[in-house]
């Protein structure tokens, strides 16, 4: 028998496996689950789009592009960044197109870390972030948010994190897991610990279509933070487009130059022919992003009260697709509540504490799927909880 950690990278070896991914694997086997587990939406991306990519594989477009993507989509890319956030970037030099917002993160912290250097992560987060900057060389420093404040990071917190060798602070508002919104008042206080500190942010706005009551802004649009904001974006979730693996980078230009060398060594370039459909996305996609968004919202506003209403207490999040109720009334752990409701019940929710600790307590329910999945899904969540006998409207 061959011990193949032998011949693995001990960092490899050590990640710890996504709290998300064992319960899928458990989910897919059963028959009649209903998934609020998965973190991408029930729609399929609009036809236009799919139409745009079609052409382009019929027309041909199957070579290579440019490392940072095709210029015409890092010029769409430009004015959305424009129109939508009040930022400006050079589609020569300050934009790359990505294999989704998982592989501009990645390319990221490779260009930021040194060995051993910190990012304040603030959790609950989303599962790549820790492994994305361990396997960087960095080291992840969780900062804990709570349910009392919805989940929202303060810039005292962040800046009691703070150490000599801390270098980037990772925002992503709205967030996943908890749906937590920072509006413009939460980002100035922390850009001013950012700036006082002379830190980086990597702000994940692949969430920031999806925002239901207050406007979205981006850190970077505040004075002195565009020079020290690398903003990760991507198709994924507003436009729907999961599975087409795209999305993208903005930064300043020095930034985006040791950026683009890892992109060119790495991954050469995102796919052509996708490429195309995003580019059509970004022109005309507007429309159908703001009724998705609408419905999501309408998911939202049901989902809460419902849980509130059976007795799961669960904060009113400000964007993305997640509700995060606290379970701390049923006695139980986030694991055992989530494997007992799959069991017993059929549907599949993400323990809190893959999250990360402070997770710990809550479970995590997407609510991108239709609203009578949620109806029926919340009609067995109720059941589940009298049958554990416990009284969680007390
Ligand atoms: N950031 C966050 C916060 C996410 O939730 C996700 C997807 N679940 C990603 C990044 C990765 O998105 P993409 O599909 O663009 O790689």
């Amino acid at each position: 028998m061959i011990d193949y950690n032998q011949f693995l990278a001990t960092q490899a070896v050590e990640l710890k496996p996504s709290g998300i991914r064992r319960f899928f694997d458990v989910a897919s086997k059963m028959e009649n689950v209903i998934s609020l587990g998965v973190g991408e939406p029930d729609f399929v991306t609009p036809w236009a789009i799919r139409d745009m990519a079609i052409a382009s594989i019929e027309d041909g477009f199957t070579s290579y592009t440019a490392n940072p993507g095709l210029l015409e989509l890092r010029e769409e890319i430009a004015n959305y960044m424009e129109r939508s956030y009040h930022l400006s970037y050079q589609p020569e030099n300050q934009i790359i197109v990505t294999i989704g917002a998982s592989q501009a993160l990645d390319t990221a912290f490779r260009a930021l870390l040194n060995p051993g250097e910190e990012v304040l992560i603030i959790e609950p987060a989303f599962v790549s972030y820790a492994a994305l900057v361990t396997m960087a060389g960095g080291k992840p420093i969780p900062v804990s948010t709570w349910a009392e404040n919805g989940f929202k990071v303060t810039a005292e917190q962040i800046e009691k994190a703070i150490t000599p060798r801390t270098k980037a602070i990772l925002l992503c508002s709205p967030n996943n897991p908890t749906g937590a919104f920072l509006n413009k008042h939460d980002l100035s206080a922390i850009a001013e610990v950012v700036k006082k500190h002379n830190l980086i942010v990597v702000s994940d706005e692949i969430y920031a279509e999806l925002t239901y009551d207050e406007e979205y802004y981006s850190i970077a649009t505040l004075p002195g933070m565009y020079e020290r904001t690398i903003v990760i974006n991507g198709f994924s979730k507003a436009f729907a487009m999961t599975g087409w693996r795209l999305g993208y980078v903005c930064a300043p230009q020095p930034i985006i130059e040791v950026m683009l060398k890892i992109h060119q060594y790495t991954t050469m370039c995102a796919p052509h022919m996708l490429q195309h459909g995003a580019i059509e996305a970004l022109r005309n996609g507007a429309d159908q992003v703001e009724e998705m968004r609408k419905s999501y919202r309408r998911r939202r506003n049901y989902i809460v009260e419902a849980l509130n209403q059976i007795g799961l207490n669960c904060h009113l999040p400000g964007g993305a697709f997640y509700v995060f109720p606290s379970i701390q009334n049923t006695g139980l752990t986030s694991e055992q509540f989530a494997e007992q409701l799959l069991m017993k019940e059929r549907v599949a929710v993400v323990p809190g504490n893959a999250f990360g600790e402070s997770g710990e307590g809550y479970i995590r329910c997407s609510y991108a799927t239709s609203l009578q999945q949620l109806q029926e899904a919340i009609r067995r969540i109720e059941k589940f909880l009298q049958s554990l006998g416990a009284n969680p409207k007390v």
